[in-house]
């Protein structure tokens, strides 16, 4: 049976692009192997209707959602493999079986690469995060650290002390911050360690000290890192979407990538700002595009 679309990947992106697609009566399967990129965190934040809610009921509810629409099907599978062949797209599963769609939405998603600290994925996504829109208010006015090895060190910094005016800000040894810069964050009473980190310490989650190379130890409440992002599949190469400078998959306003039938949406296209509610945002845009682009084909 041919498809009419393929979604490959069950965080918001493609689970709202799925329920856009099942109420245009499109016949598709969404495929999930469901290891979504808050999965270390306890409460999602910023969603209007759904603010701290928990990342597995927030999927729970829009599954509930999704099963009024009877044309959607949803296969906790990965997508191995996507070739183009007459037109269509044949799809590999982890089951061993194949699919073939006339569109491809590609909703997989980012991954975070931390910097090399012992400890730090004992605290990352309960007290130490990436995303200030997301977990500022849960953070403010406490003592904070900001983490941070790359050029984005300046700008979260800034955006960190709106939250607290108690931050200090801990490169690992590198040097990233312009003279300019420095003398802003003194102007600002944030301190500067340029020292490498020996190791966080803490308990359950809850960060309590940075403990540096010289044995210093900083006392903080919780902070903020600048994670390297990587597409979490590999399918947008594999099928030759082009990627931008920040690696996200390149997309027209509608989702739509360079290769014809592939669309994109969520954080793997967005980057940032990465939000459930921009990654819902986009998979809807996307699964219009898709609509319309059918009908278009059909009429
Ligand atoms: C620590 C942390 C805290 C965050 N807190 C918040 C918050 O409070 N509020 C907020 O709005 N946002 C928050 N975010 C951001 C939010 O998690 C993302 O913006 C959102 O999950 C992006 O949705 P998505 O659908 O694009 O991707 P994801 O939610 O990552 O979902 C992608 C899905 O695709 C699947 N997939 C990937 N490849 C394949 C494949 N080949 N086959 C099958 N399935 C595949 C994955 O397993 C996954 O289930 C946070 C992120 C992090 C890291």
């Amino acid at each position: 049976m041919l498809l009419d679309c393929v979604v490959v990947g069950g965080g918001p992106a493609g689970l709202n692009a799925a329920l856009v697609l099942g109420r245009a009566k499109k016949k598709i399967i969404l495929f999930d192997e469901n290891k979504p990129r808050n999965a270390v965190t306890h409460e999602s934040h910023g969603f209007i209707t759904r603010d701290k809610i928990k990342p597995s009921e927030f999927k729970q509810i829009a599954l509930e959602d999704l099963k009024a629409y009877p044309e959607i099907t949803i296969k906790n599978q990965r997508v191995y493999d996507i070739k183009t062949e007459n037109n269509h797209f044949v799809i590999l599963t982890s089951d061993g079986l194949t699919y073939q769609s006339r569109k491809i939405i590609l909703a997989t998603g980012l991954k975070d690469i931390l910097p090399n600290i012992k400890g730090i994925h004992d605290y990352y996504g309960t007290s130490i995060f990436s995303c200030p829109f997301c977990d500022g208010w849960e953070l403010k006015d406490r003592p904070l650290v900001v983490i941070s090895e790359n050029e984005r060190a300046f700008h979260i910094t800034k955006m960190i002390y709106n939250w607290s005016k108690d931050v200090v800000v801990c490169t690992n040894g590198k040097a990233v911050f312009t003279n300019e810069q420095k003398q802003l964050l003194a102007n600002n009473n944030i301190e500067l360690i340029e020292e490498e980190i020996e190791y966080l310490e803490g308990d359950k989650g809850q960060l309590r000290h940075i403990i540096l190379k010289s044995g210093r130890e900083i006392a903080r409440a919780g902070g903020f890192v600048t994670a390297g992002l990587q597409q979490a599949s590999p399918l947008a190469q594999v099928l030759g979407c082009s990627l931008n400078n920040m690696g996200g998959i390149e997309t027209d306003n509608s989702g739509r990538t360079n290769i014809a039938g592939v669309y994109a949406c969520g954080d793997n296209a967005v980057i940032a700002p990465a939000q459930l509610i921009v990654a819902a945002a986009e998979g809807s845009k996307a699964a219009m595009a898709v609509v319309g682009d059918l009908v278009n084909e059909d009429f």
